[in-house]
């Protein structure tokens, strides 16, 4: 079974949210940290990465588990409000990085294939680079996702 990856690029990017410098972060939940993906190809893409460094949903206890299945949904509701789309995916795969972390994508009919997943259909090279998180880009994105989240949860 797969284990905790060391060193843990996803650990060292909750060392970022922690200190203050991860550009992308919308918010810390009390089980996670929410930031906006490195592409932004599917535009609202959003991640929820685990303070607890599983690997497994399971591994965690049943009330911390609960709670963490409520912050995606919590993030995923800010991400559908953000950015209306025609649907959202929800994926927690860790086949290369084993640290638990969960993408939310939202998909648009105008997608290169909308009824496939995502991977796949990320851009390379220069046209990747276009999509890439950019601060001044996408602040406004930020801060509406971090707005959101935060009345969602009142
Ligand atoms: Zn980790």
């Amino acid at each position: 079974m797969a284990t905790h990856q060391d060193p843990c690029e996803l650990c060292a990017k909750l060392r970022t949210c922690r200190d203050g410098t991860h550009p992308g972060l919308i918010a810390e939940l009390d089980t996670g940290f929410a930031v906006l993906g490195d592409s932004q190809f599917f535009l609202g893409y959003s991640l929820h990465i685990a303070k607890d460094p599983v690997t497994e949903l399971h591994e965690l206890p049943r009330v911390r588990r609960v709670r963490l299945l409520e912050e995606v949904a919590q993030l995923a509701e800010a991400v559908a409000i953000v950015t209306k789309p025609h649907k959202l995916n929800y994926e927690a795969l860790g086949n290369m990085v084993h640290h638990m972390h969960w993408h939310i994508f939202p998909r648009r009919l105008t997608d290169p294939d909308p009824k496939a997943p995502v991977w796949g259909q990320m851009p390379q090279g220069d046209m990747a680079n276009r999509h890439l998180f950019n601060a001044n880009t996408h602040e406004e994105l930020l801060i509406a996702l971090r707005t959101t989240l935060m009345q969602i949860r009142k």
